[in-house]
């Protein structure tokens, strides 16, 4: 079944491929910059959502060793909407290890990709088959959904990983590992979807238990979720002359070293008026943000930023939302 079921796919994806701006066309070495760019901007994103950050990056810095020269600062700002904020720090890491310790060119070996900062076992295993044609297993959630539904696994996640890892290893072919690792990405996007897979245009029919089984939709099975615990936190507007007060966050921890309102204690005695709140899921936990507005006429230490130019601050989404409702509140009052 495993030879017949990736060269199923292989020939599906010869056909089907999307075009992406990481991909190589026909005949042309995939670029292993591009290849790792997008497999860290992929990481918890969607192909739509990384997209034009992906375009963004390689205009701005087209080489791994352009990347590594740019300031922490304007990288972070660039990423600024993508989430998961220990992403882009670890990039620049990345890139700057590469550049200082590798001469500019990615090691091609997986287990030394999995030795440079923000690589694990999955982005690793892929940038070996992408990038360089290693045999090489990476299994993420769409990997595990396909093999969890071909075997109809019944094992829950994550008890079943390590499985649903050895009959990954037993699809994937000698040849063409690279193409079967980004054909085992499309399959999981456009086809073989979380809620409703469409069978019907999947070259996998014939090798799916889950198909035969006749609901697909039930695997992979989950152990059951605990609930996102729920934390609350305050953050502050503070305004003189048109200008905004914000911080730049440190560098461990939430949301580190990006450009934030200041949060915690209030940065300055003043007439503090409530302005709403704001909700934002992270990995972890759920957060409640209020916001406290006011304006002060004694303007303290730290970076004011021009209130009509705060969309070019680059911050975090959560402090986005909130820079919004700190303009309505500046609006209204
Ligand atoms: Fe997924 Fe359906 Fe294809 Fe099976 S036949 S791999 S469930 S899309």
């Amino acid at each position: 079944m495993a030879v017949d079921a990736s060269n199923a796919l292989l020939c599906w994806y010869a056909v089907d491929k999307r075009r992406l701006p990481w991909r190589a066309e026909a005949g042309e070495r995939p670029d292993p910059y591009r290849v790792w760019l997008s497999e860290i901007m992929l990481q918890q994103t969607t192909v739509a959502h990384a997209r034009p950050y992906f375009e963004t990056f390689l205009r701005r810095w087209p080489t791994v060793d352009a990347l590594a020269a740019a300031p922490d600062g304007e990288v972070m700002a660039a990423w600024a909407g993508l989430g998961y904020y220990a992403r882009a720090r670890n990039l620049l890491a990345c890139a700057r290890t590469v550049a200082e310790q590798h001469g500019g060119r990615f090691p091609d070996e997986e287990s030394a990709l999995r030795l440079l900062p923000g690589i694990g076992a999955y982005t690793s295993a892929a940038i070996a088959a992408i990038a360089f044609g290693r045999r090489a297993v990476a299994v993420d959630a769409n990997v595990e959904r396909i093999v969890s539904r071909l075997f109809a696994v019944e094992e829950a996640l994550p008890a079943s990983r390590r499985r649903i890892e050895q009959l990954a290893e037993g699809l994937t072919p000698l040849k063409d590992a690279g193409d079967f690792t980004q054909a085992m990405m499309d399959l999981g996007q456009t086809v073989c979807t979380p809620r409703r897979p469409d069978c019907r245009r999947c070259p996998l029919t014939a090798h799916c238990a889950a198909f035969a089984e006749g609901d697909p939709g039930r695997y992979p099975v989950r152990a059951p979720k605990r609930a996102r615990p729920r934390r609350e936190g305050i953050a502050y507007w503070l305004e003189h002359e048109g200008k905004v007060l914000l911080v730049r966050r440190p560098k461990r921890g939430l949301l580190g070293g990006m450009l934030a309102l200041p949060t915690g204690d209030a940065p300055a005695e003043a007439a503090w008026a409530e302005a709403g709140a704001v909700d934002h899921v992270f990995t972890h936990f759920a957060l409640n943000m209020r916001l406290l507005c006011a304006t002060t006429k004694a303007r303290s230490e730290g970076m004011w930023w021009p209130v009509e130019r705060i969309g070019e601050a680059g911050l975090p989404t959560l402090f986005a939302k909130l820079a919004e409702r700190g303009a309505q509140w500046r609006e209204a009052s």
